[in-house]
């Protein structure tokens, strides 16, 4: 049997500890699991104080240009704005890309660029729709430019054949 306070080895018994006078439990039930320091922990010493941590640099709020008044105002509004940018600008020249084809070339590869910037956004659904659908009518677009321009070669030929 051991002193529950230091450890020292007790007569059978002993109510107190001869080492470090410590009153010891009841001999009746054994000793609780004895903690496995054998030794009375050495008090633990006081962390150094911390130096408090330097205060947060902030930045200086950064100059936000005014949006400019020319162009779809949504592209100036970041990364979300060219999505939807982009997606506006998609379904625009899906539905003019079927009457105006030519003139939609631009304007879909804007959009597509527009959707390309906006896929960093959270909007990354609108941009690939939005990317989708400029990507459908650069295609019309570009198929457009080959029939006319097939036909227009097709034309010539028939042109000159028949000036022999
Ligand atoms: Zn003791």
């Amino acid at each position: 049997m051991n002193c529950v306070y230091c450890g020292s080895a007790l007569r059978p018994g002993a109510q107190f500890c001869p080492q470090c006078g410590g009153l010891q439990p009841a001999a009746a039930p054994p000793p609780e699991p004895v903690p496995p320091a054998e030794y009375p922990a050495w008090p633990t010493p006081e962390p150094p104080p911390v130096a408090p941590p330097p205060p947060a640099y902030t930045p200086p709020p950064a100059y936000t240009y005014p949006p400019p008044s020319y162009g779809p105002p949504a592209a100036a509004q970041g990364p979300v704005g060219l999505a939807i940018a982009s997606l506006v600008l998609g379904i625009v020249n899906l539905c003019g890309s079927f009457f105006l084809p030519i003139c939609g070339l631009p304007l879909a590869f804007t959009g597509l660029v527009l959707g390309i910037l906006g896929l960093k956004s959270s909007q990354r659904v609108l941009a690939i729709i939005g990317i989708v659908l400029c990507g459908l009518s650069l295609v019309i677009g570009i198929g457009y430019l080959v029939l006319v321009g097939g036909m227009g070669i097709l034309a010539n030929i028939m042109e000159q054949m028949q000036g022999y």
